[in-house]
């Protein structure tokens, strides 16, 4: 018999127009890379058979279709062409996949390759007009760290999105390329809703932008700079998860939580942004009470990754029901 699974639920917020046909779903989640997990973290509270691939995978496909996103979101997959895209495709979801240039998966005996990002759709609910995979650079340099940006169709809706991924440097001692490769992204995101290429001449600040949506692990707590960076860009981005809180301005206390040999580590890491003027955030997954975590943190047999799933409807404001 196996552990229960957390039981959370959706917090609805106020002022909702999309049709419940029109929401979109979207799950931001870094599902730890299987060889850092087994090989590099030393979460020393978790026991190695919780670690085990065959016990992990099926936690983590059952986690996603317990919420069936249409956009998914995912960091240090080092799964996807045996496990991932296979059986995902099955499941109705199209991918992309970006390794990182250097994984330190790839140090590990016995890895499965490079670990990266992926962002998978619904292909019943998007259709796929374009992907562009980012290594990110900070003052010019290129760096190990790396983003997947699509642009899709809403086929309830007609209208253009652009989602992308990203999973920051990690540790602490990195802010600084941490908000650089934040700012590179931000400057490639605004190239692309802007509908010009790199080097093109720049157009006109405001024209006919797409709706955003941004989801990672940005390894950076919400006093960061490189989150600064995002709450103050032009694109108008802002952080969906503060809408759990009770002022509504206020980021989750940990979305991450785990005990290495170095000590406890609860933090807030992982965020889904989104085009503040042109996207609803209809309701956000709460997320688990500590008493639900339990003592030893995570991972552990009753959930598969130190991180824990993001998850959110939105829907496009300004939509007229076109049933
Ligand atoms: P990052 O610092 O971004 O970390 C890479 C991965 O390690 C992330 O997925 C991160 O997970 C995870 N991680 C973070 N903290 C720890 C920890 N304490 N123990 C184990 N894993 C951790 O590295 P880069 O991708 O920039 O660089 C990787 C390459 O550089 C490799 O080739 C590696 O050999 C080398 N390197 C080695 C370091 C080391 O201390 N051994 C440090 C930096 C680079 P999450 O995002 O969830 O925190
Ligand atoms: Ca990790």
């Amino acid at each position: 018999s196996r552990p229960p699974r957390f039981h959370r639920h959706f917090v609805h917020c106020g002022g909702g127009q999309g049709a419940p046909s029109s929401l979109i779903r979207v799950m931001q989640w870094n599902i730890l890379a299987q060889a850092l997990g087994e090989g590099a973290d030393c979460f020393v509270r978790c026991p190695m058979e919780a670690l085990s691939w065959p016990e992990r995978k099926y936690l983590i496909l059952e986690e996603i279709l317990t919420y069936r996103p249409h956009i998914l979101c995912l960091q240090e997959v080092d799964h996807y062409y045996d496990t991932f895209q296979p059986s995902l495709r099955n499941l109705g979801y199209s991918g992309n996949f970006f390794p990182k240039p250097c994984s330190l998966c790839l140090d590990i005996e016995g890895n499965n390759g490079p670990d990266g990002c992926a962002l998978f759709f619904d292909e019943s609910r998007f259709e796929f007009l374009d992907s562009v995979s980012v290594r990110l650079s900070a003052m010019l340099i290129p760096t190990n760290q790396i983003a997947v940006v699509t642009k899709l169709r809403c086929r309830t809706t007609g209208r253009c999105v652009f989602v992308a991924v990203t999973h920051l440097k990690a540790r602490s001692g990195w802010e600084r390329l941490r908000s650089a490769q934040g700012s590179d992204l931000l400057s490639h995101l605004q190239n692309l809703v802007r509908g010009h290429p790199p080097g093109g001449t720049p157009p006109p600040p405001d024209v006919s932008d797409t709706p955003l949506i941004v989801c990672g692990d940005f390894n950076a707590a919400p006093s960061e700079e490189v989150y600064r960076c995002f709450a103050t860009s032009p694109l108008r981005l802002d952080s969906a998860y503060k809408k759990l809180s009770r002022d509504g301005s206020t980021e989750p206390r940990f979305t991450s939580w785990k005990v290495r040999p170095s000590g406890e580590c609860c933090s807030t890491l992982d965020y889904i942004w989104y085009t503040r003027d042109s996207l609803h955030v209809d309701a956000v997954l709460d997320m688990p009470t500590e008493e639900q975590i339990g003592p030893n943190r995570l991972p552990s047999f009753n959930y598969p990754s130190d991180h824990l799933s993001l998850i959110c409807d939105f829907s496009f404001k300004g939509e007229r029901e076109n049933a």
